[in-house]
């Protein structure tokens, strides 16, 4: 009736306004007969940065394919910048996109960055960077180039644009994966632990450029086992655990003062 109606647009409203770059709700993905997500809700506003946090195995990389549906969910819903995917069930219990055209454009506006960089080894660093803006967004070629050189200038990365990734360090590698996933001009950046495979010195100059990301007010979740990072960039911290989320909120508040055992053991290293 009326008042229902009434009722949708309000809530409708209200996750336009306070979850306008993403929403996830309810996701749950199983590996055979292991349910590896159960049930996992999260919203982003711009300019939000949420850090997500948890032992190895509790589901973090998971969720993060599942966004973005490298990784088909078995439920769940996903809004990003106010548009739902459309999702029907398979004959295989996983959901697919109804629409091919929609996963593009869904996936466009969510870059990624792993933790092994996954560069083409194949192409230049320029060639990595202007690839999909050129191939997947249309940007004519020109164009592509000089957004490029902006973003490699941005990630502290000039006179590279010729070389090919194995002639760089890890954290170069890094710094042009960002460039690559910034050069798509994402309304969302998902971050897979992208330090864990650098030493401390690489590692600080990527945590150095992502800070600079969030400082820009750019939207970005983040898994990661940088405590300090967590604490000091993100607005939000989520901590996963088994599937679930089993602690959430302001990360001065989550990761100086945990509430619950799982999550002190795991700050403290025992989990
Ligand atoms: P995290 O990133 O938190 O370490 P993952 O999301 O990678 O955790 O993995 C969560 C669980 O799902 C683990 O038990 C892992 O073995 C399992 N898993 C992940 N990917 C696959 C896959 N492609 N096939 C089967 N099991 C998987
Ligand atoms: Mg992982």
């Amino acid at each position: 009736g009326t008042v229902g109606a009434i009722g949708l647009a309000g809530a409708t409203a209200q996750s336009a306004q306070y979850a306008d770059k993403l929403q996830v709700d309810d996701l749950h993905k199983c590996f055979g007969t292991q349910e590896v997500l159960k049930g996992v809700s999260l919203s982003a506003r711009a300019g939000d940065v949420i850090s997500i946090i948890g032992s190895s195995g509790s589901g973090k990389s998971t969720l993060l394919r599942c966004i973005n549906l490298l990784e088909r969910p078995n439920q769940g819903r996903i809004r990003v910048a106010g548009e739902e995917l459309k999702l029907k069930m398979a004959k295989d219990g996983m959901l697919i996109a109804v629409d091919a055209q929609q996963l593009q454009r869904t996936r466009a506006r969510l870059a990624m960055v792993f933790q092994h960089f996954n560069l083409w080894a194949r192409m230049t660093v320029l060639e990595n960077i202007i690839e999909a803006p050129i191939h997947v967004l249309g940007v004519p070629r020109e164009q592509a180039i000089a957004r490029a050189r902006d973003y490699l200038e941005k990630v502290g990365l000039r006179r590279v644009e010729d070389t090919y990734p194995a002639h760089l360090s890890g954290g170069q590698q890094q710094r042009v994966a960002i460039a690559r996933a910034l050069a798509m001009e994402p309304e969302v950046m998902l971050f897979d632990e992208p330090t864990s495979a650098l030493g401390p010195e690489l590692a600080g100059e990527v945590l150095r450029v992502m800070q600079q990301l969030a400082q820009e007010g750019r939207t970005m979740v983040i898994v990661t086992h940088e405590m300090a990072f967590a604490r000091e960039v993100s607005n939000h911290v989520i901590f996963l655990y088994q599937g679930r989320i089993a602690e959430q909120g302001d990360p001065r508040q989550v990761l100086v003062s945990p509430q619950s055992d799982r999550l002190r053991q795991f700050l403290s290293g025992s989990l």
